[in-house]
């Protein structure tokens, strides 16, 4: 699983520019469903048939994009200002390698006279190693995209760090999904959203023009058992979570009946979150057209929206059989 998911990890594809990291996920996916499009917004949704004669709308949603920047700004000496895409943790962000889409590497880095204290974005900006104005908009140009650079690499046992594992690992997951499912029992939609870490974007016009009757959102969570960090009980390695709550949705009592009863059928160890902060895909599945039966699956995760972000893949395992007995599990 490691190689796959390093397959999808390394391509760019922040907010709103998602077209490479689609084309990956497209190509590992098509061999497996009967059907993959891009939406306007730029959703990619694979479609697959399900047996009989009515079967219910099963929507899986994993966002593809990433956080990441926007050059807003080239000053006379060369030094690039950039605008935030998504919840940037700039404490994380300070001193990294940053990559823009045609190539072109630079550091992000805070102005000197600031203290860790005062980070905040109008404060930082990205040396490209340029001369002058002139010579970076000879590689970078008002508009571009950039962001700190991907990386995927093994740590003790069946753990694994890296970035942007939000969400690649839940794409990765739908994919794998799709390929172990021995035969759909409901119409399934596995849908790749677009610009979640802006604000949910993706999930709410694929989610309204599917109308699912039932939807997952598969993204990372959280974990509490870091070196005092909040109270939460969520271990890394001690199963897939399933969500009950977070900042911006309570998931369907039915949903998590069914996934817990699912994990529990085929030995899938399994935790249960509630998030105080934060919010995933799935409050827009809940509330598309007139609603569905919504939950979300969260790969429990240290160090989220950092370049160290790191998970067990032994959960990821156990999500992957719970999203696969959904798609075997005939839905009324
Ligand atoms: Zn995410």
């Amino acid at each position: 699983m490691f190689t796959e998911l390093k397959k999808i990890v390394m391509p760019i594809g922040v907010s709103g520019d998602e077209s490479g990291v689609s084309a990956v996920i497209a190509a590992e996916i098509a061999p497996y469903v009967d059907k993959v499009y891009n939406d306007a917004l730029g959703n990619l949704i694979a479609f697959k048939k399900g047996k009989g004669k009515k079967p219910k709308k099963l929507m899986f949603a994993a966002h593809m994009d990433e956080i990441g920047f926007m050059a807003s700004f080239i000053d006379e000496k060369g030094f690039i200002r950039v605008s935030r895409l998504g919840g940037i943790n700039y404490t994380a962000a300070a001193f990294t390698e940053v990559i823009f889409k045609n190539g072109t590497k630079g550091v992000l880095v805070p102005e000197a006279r600031i203290t860790q204290r005062d980070y905040r974005p109008e404060n930082y900006y990205v040396d490209i190693g340029a001369k002058s104005r002139k010579d970076a908009m000879r590689r970078v140009k008002i508009g571009d995209t950039c962001h700190v650079a991907p990386n995927l690499f093994k740590l003790s046992g069946s753990r694994v760090a890296g970035r942007p594992i939000d969400d690649r690992i839940g794409c990765m997951m739908l994919v794998e999904a799709a390929k172990a499912v021995k035969e759909y029992e409901n119409d399934t939609y596995f849908v790749f959203t677009v610009q979640e870490e802006v604000g949910v974007r993706g999930a709410k016009t694929s989610a309204f023009s599917i109308t699912p009757d039932y939807a997952v959102a598969v993204d990372i969570g959280g974990a509490g058992d870091m070196p005092s960090c909040a109270p939460l009980a969520v271990n890394l390695g001690d199963g897939i979570a399933i969500k009950l709550k977070d900042a911006m949705v309570i998931c369907n009592p039915v949903m998590v009946g069914m996934m817990k009863e699912i994990a529990a059928d085929r030995g899938v160890p399994y935790q249960l979150e509630i998030l105080e902060g934060g919010g995933t895909d799935t409050c827009m599945l809940q509330q598309a057209a007139g609603g569905c039966i919504a939950g979300a699956l969260s790969v429990p995760t240290r160090y989220g929206h950092s370049a160290v972000e790191v998970i067990d893949m032994n959960d990821v395992a156990g999500g992957i059989r719970i999203l696969a007995g959904l798609c075997e599990t005939k839905l009324n």
